[in-house]
């Protein structure tokens, strides 16, 4: 493994190359989490030079995400003329620290009007820096000349120090004298489509837009389950192979490989790490499998819903608290009733998801996911918690006064004498659930493909923080600890009981019972904006510094324009499709079988006539309303993109006008696509796309 983490300046070459006492001094500021010495920082920057030139790097560039939800990076050469007409390789501890990209063209929501255009990027030095594409990337937090946060690093970074600072609190109350910082862990699992790049080519919808917005069901979907687990097709398998080598050099340990549920649905796990390196090394995962794709011949999707009627993708947010002396937060041991630590954080997420579901609803939102989300394949909008027989069982005991007993799993029975039998985990998987206790995390599974986990991350880490900070003002003021634990634990699983449910979320009595319970289910994203400027969460945020009022107003802004241009872009693309694509092939077609009914007629036989006649007059009948839907679409989008003033009325014409009548366009298109001769369709079908590879 001599590959691993080779284009990264990790641990093991600060070591290397650092005088010791700056190596020292460098490594307390980190664990402290204080701003680093000028001093330092110039000593650290010209090592930091000198390996990158050696790993062949001649750039270098602040790496940053900003609110458009991937990466950026503004690269500057590391050569610097000298006065003799030559040059030298320079890059300073000032470079190294603080960047000042022209930021006037990154989404701020109104944060920074546009003539104080200038931005900074200041050093995560929590993250380390590496080498890609030949240039020295350092990760960076991105803000504006007035503080705020122009990012999706700077609030993770914020809510990691809140969710420390509060767990701690309530560990020392227990009686912990060992931990010193409690650090959230996500292993993200991003699922992806692959598909034939000469093909991708030939599809404006998915050169514009990332998803199909036209396509009739193939002959054969997903029905046989056939690919999931399935073996690898060779050219998949180089892919695959490709991408885990250039992530390990990258110092991302992706680990697991295999096939989706969906023809040419793949996915693929790192192993788990803090949640602000596990978002830097998300975005470096997609960006790596979008490029490497394209060296193999194909194309990958990251877009929530590429096919219609297939399988969307999604990502598995692993999520976990652990301390600095190794303990899993969540990590019930083999006899969690007696657990009172587990079950207290367990409680603490618990209340948490269920008080603050619309925030977590919203992190998890955007236009793509908002044809998974509810949709009958992935879990449904509404936030519950799954927490498995043995969990639910605890809970239910501590309701009616105690917790005395875990219920055990058992052996399994395999029913083959030479089989060992296995020990059963006291808890069935399920997988319909968007928020899943696994075993000692929990799987938040609403996330999108596409996004940064950034939000879903801060979001989570500041609405535990929240209810932790509760527990430790109570545990710390409390006469008897124990007797105040076991009152929050009796209370959360009386209160919020509401919250967990066991059962398939995919059913319809599920929505139904969720209503019942007064559960939110917040189905589009436009609604689930809403959340950003709620008053509690306003508050939470504000509370925890992870967010300000203006830093939570400024992305509700962001969200909604982005959701503007999302549909307007796809309403665009699905208009200049029909109307310069779908159309004049039906034309033609038609024009065919007119000319074919001629022909016949000419020859004076008496043939039957009928097939021609009868597709002749369904074919123009479609012809003539697909022409009718392509106006009234025309007119929404006209409207809708003209509606200027308040971002929320905007959007909500995308979504409920202009998003219903694409709908409708399409239903006509898919029709005609099942009834017009293959070779005058002006795209590749799903059949074409999907079973291609
Ligand atoms: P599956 O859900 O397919 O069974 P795994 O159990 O292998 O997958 O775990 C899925 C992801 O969860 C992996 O990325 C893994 O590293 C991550 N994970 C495991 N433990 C933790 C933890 N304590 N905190 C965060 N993520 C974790
Ligand atoms: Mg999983």
């Amino acid at each position: 493994m001599s590959i691993y983490g080779s284009n990264v300046f990790n641990d093991a070459a600060l070591k290397e190359r650092l005088p010791k006492a700056i190596y020292k001094a460098l490594n307390k500021t980190i664990a402290e989490g204080r701003s680093l010495d000028p001093a330092i920082a110039d000593v650290v920057a010209n090592a930091m030079k000198d390996w990158a030139i050696e790993k062949g790097a001649t750039h270098f560039t602040h790496w940053f995400q900003p609110m458009t939800g991937i990466t950026a990076e503004k690269h500057d050469a590391f050569i610097s003329p000298t006065a003799d007409g030559k040059a030298i390789m320079e890059f300073s501890g000032k470079e190294l620290i603080k960047g000042e990209p022209d930021a006037s063209s990154f989404p701020s929501g109104g944060l920074r009007a546009t003539f104080e255009a200038r931005g900074y990027t200041a050093w995560d030095c929590t993250s380390p820096a590496f080498v890609k594409d030949g240039s020295l990337c350092i990760p960076t937090a991105f803000c504006s000349y007035t503080g705020e946060a122009l990012d999706k690093k700077t609030p993770l970074l914020r809510s990691m120090e809140a969710l420390s600072k509060q767990a701690l609190r309530v560990l020392k109350a227990l009686g912990n004298t060992t931990t010193n910082k409690v650090i959230t862990t996500v292993g993200p699992e991003q699922e992806y489509f692959l598909i034939d790049k000469k093909l991708f080519e030939q599809r404006k919808d998915l050169i514009f837009a990332g998803r199909t917005l036209f396509g009739a069901k193939p002959p054969k979907g997903q029905e046989m389950e056939d690919h999931y687990f399935g073996s690898l097709k060779e050219r998949i398998s180089a892919y695959m192979k490709e991408i885990d080598e250039e992530l390990w050099k990258l110092g991302v340990s992706a680990k697991t490989k295999h096939n989706e549920v969906a023809p040419a649905q793949h996915e693929l796990a790192p192993i788990f790490t803090t949640t602000n390196i596990a978002t830097d090394h998300n975005q470096l995962t997609m960006d790596t499998m979008k490029k490497v794709a394209l060296r193999h011949g194909l194309v990958c999707l990251l877009h929530e819903k590429p096919f219609a009627g297939i399988n969307g993708s999604g990502k598995h947010n692993n999520w976990s608290m652990g301390t600095d002396d190794g303990m899993n937060l969540l990590d019930p041991g083999n006899t969690p009733h007696d657990n009172q630590q587990f079950l207290l954080f367990l409680c603490a997420v618990i209340k948490a998801v269920d008080e603050y579901a619309d925030l977590l609803r919203m992190s998890a939102a955007n236009p793509g996911n908002d044809h998974r989300l509810g949709a009958n394949e992935a879990p449904p909008a509404i936030i519950s918690i799954f927490l498995g027989e043995q969990l639910q069982d605890i809970l239910e005991q501590i309701e009616k006064g105690g917790a005395t007993s875990s219920k055990t799993g058992g052996l399994m029975e395999i029913g083959v004498t030479t089989l060992p039998a296995l020990p059963k985990d006291a808890t069935d998987r399920n997988r319909t659930s968007p928020f899943a206790f696994t075993g000692n995390k929990f799987e938040f599974r609403m996330v999108p493909s596409s996004g940064s986990i950034a939000a879903p991350n801060y979001i989570l880490n500041t609405i535990v923080a929240e209810i932790l900070d509760e527990v430790a003002s109570r545990l710390e003021k409390a006469q008897d600890v124990n007797a105040e634990v076991k009152a929050f634990l009796t209370e959360v699983a009386t209160k919020h009981k509401k919250v967990v449910f066991n059962g398939n979320g995919y059913s319809d009595e599920w929505v139904v019972e969720a209503e019942k319970r007064g559960l939110p289910n917040i189905k589009t994203t436009v609604e689930a904006t809403k959340a950003l400027i709620a008053e509690k969460n306003l508050a939470v945020m504000e509370k925890h510094a992870v967010l300000s009022r203006v830093e939570m107003e400024s992305r509700y802004e962001i969200e909604l324009e982005n959701y503007i241009k999302t549909i307007n872009i796809e309403s665009l693309t699905m208009i200049e499709m029909a109307k310069r694509q779908i159309l004049p092939a039906v034309i033609k077609f038609a024009t065919n079988l007119a000319a074919s009914i001629n022909t016949i007629k000419a020859t004076g036989i008496a043939a039957d006539l009928s097939a021609q006649t009868e597709l002749l007059t369904e074919v123009s009948a479609l012809a003539g309303d697909l022409k009718k839907k392509i106006a009234a679409l025309e007119a929404a989008t006209d409207k809708a993109s003209n509606a200027h003033g308040d971002s929320y009325a905007q959007a909500s014409l995308f979504r409920f006008d202009v998003f219903e009548k694409m709908g409708a366009l399409r239903e006509v298109a898919d029709t005609l696509e099942t009834l017009v001769d293959k070779d005058v369709w002006p795209m590749p079908t799903y059949a074409e796309l999907l079973f291609n590879i």
